[in-house]
């Protein structure tokens, strides 16, 4: 049986990876913002057209860190979705903050920016919103709500790495968004993320918090922890940003024929292209509503044929155990989410998937 996994790993060629690695023996400099880390730094500086990039060891505590850079009391309100991978509502709740649940768009499954305002209370200090799969929220009325109601704005922009909107990068929303180089992610450093800002004060704060709250060789300015990228993870950043629009054109391709084979079926739905956005074609998620089989029979057949497809989000972060003690928690709060989260499965989706198998996939769903 041909197996197909969710995603594939994108990789540069080998001899490019070692050769952009062999300054590393010579320099005997392993990590701690080494040449590769500062010279991928600026790389993506450039490349996502903003002030300051700080790079991280994962996505998770790159969220986490500038989450705690804002300096937001203890016990108050951040304002985000549970229609999002675990870590949103981990690194918000870690910093000892309370996550009130907002519902999301049946449309792109990003936050409902309607429904916003009535969850704000004098507790509110930020919103947390996720661009889900690459799906932009809506940048200008979050943009208009935070500063009326003076709350900050952090991007979970995990999905949205190479995203542009009118030819504006999705690093130059909000007060900082994260991204995701996880081996899973359209771009990848192993593991590894990055905050993209704006605001010059937020580079010694950062660098610091990533590296112990070391500042000077004999004081430390925060109770920081570890979260420095290394120069192993920056060599392939530096290597797989040089194949990204390559990558992205490739997805493009599959994502095209999945529409091609999928659309105008009955009780499938297909996400629509956004307004003046340019993809990177992160998932291919579908949405089973009223078709003649449930999500959950879908994703059992296709594991059958040796596809293995994700139940991307399911369940809702606000329905995991160790939520279930918040008042603002549970699914009823946020219906659309809730729906999508039963009926949607995103399928498999890398740069090297071959058009042969989109159709074989298809063609297990339609049967
Ligand atoms: C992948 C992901 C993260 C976490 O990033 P890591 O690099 O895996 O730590 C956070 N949020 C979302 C939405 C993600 O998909």
């Amino acid at each position: 049986m041909n197996v197909i996994n969710v995603t594939r790993s994108s990789m540069p060629p080998m001899e490019e990876y070692i050769t952009e690695i062999r300054d590393l023996w010579d320099s005997h400099w392993l990590t701690n913002m080494g040449i590769k880390h500062r010279e991928f730094q600026s790389q993506l500086e450039n490349f996502l057209g903003v002030p300051y990039v700080a790079l991280y060891t994962n996505g998770h505590l790159a969220l986490e860190n500038i989450i705690a850079a804002m300096d937001l009391p203890k016990g108050r309100e951040v304002i985000t979705t549970p229609f999002t991978f675990a870590s949103t509502t981990h690194a918000i709740v870690r910093n000892g903050l309370i996550p009130v649940f907002c519902d999301i768009k049946a449309d792109d499954f990003t936050i409902d920016t309607s429904k916003i305002e009535s969850l704000i209370t004098e507790k509110t200090c930020a919103i947390v919103p996720v661009h889900v799969y690459g799906h932009l929220c809506d940048v200008e009325a979050i943009e208009n709500i935070a500063r009326k109601h003076n709350l900050k704005v952090i991007y979970d922009a995990a999905h949205a790495f190479g995203v542009t909107k009118n030819g504006v990068s999705a690093a130059c929303f909000g007060d900082a968004s994260m991204f995701s180089f996880h081996a899973t992610k359209v771009f990848n450093t192993i593991e590894g993320g990055a905050v993209c800002f704006s605001d010059d004060t937020l580079v010694q704060v950062l660098n610091d918090m990533k590296n112990f709250g070391i500042r000077g060789p004999e004081d430390c300015a925060y109770i920081g922890g570890n979260a420095k990228m290394s120069e192993f993870q920056a060599a392939m950043g530096i290597c797989n940003l040089r194949h990204l629009s390559e990558e992205i054109s490739k997805r493009k391709k599959v994502v095209e024929r999945y529409i091609a084979d999928l659309s105008g079926i009955s009780g499938i739905k297909l996400s629509a292209p956004q307004d003046g956005v340019e993809s990177n074609y992160a998932y291919f998620p579908v949405v089973f509503d009223r078709y003649k089989y449930t999500r959950d029979e879908i994703f059992a057949k296709l594991s059958e044929h040796g596809v293995t497809a994700r139940k991307y989000f399911y369940p809702l972060t606000s329905d995991f155990e160790c939520y279930k003690k918040f008042q603002t928690a549970g699914g009823d709060k946020t219906p659309v989410a809730k729906h999508i989260a039963a009926n949607v499965i995103t399928l498999p989706l890398y740069a090297d998937l071959s058009l042969k198998d989109v159709d074989r996939i298809c063609e297990i769903i339609k049967s």
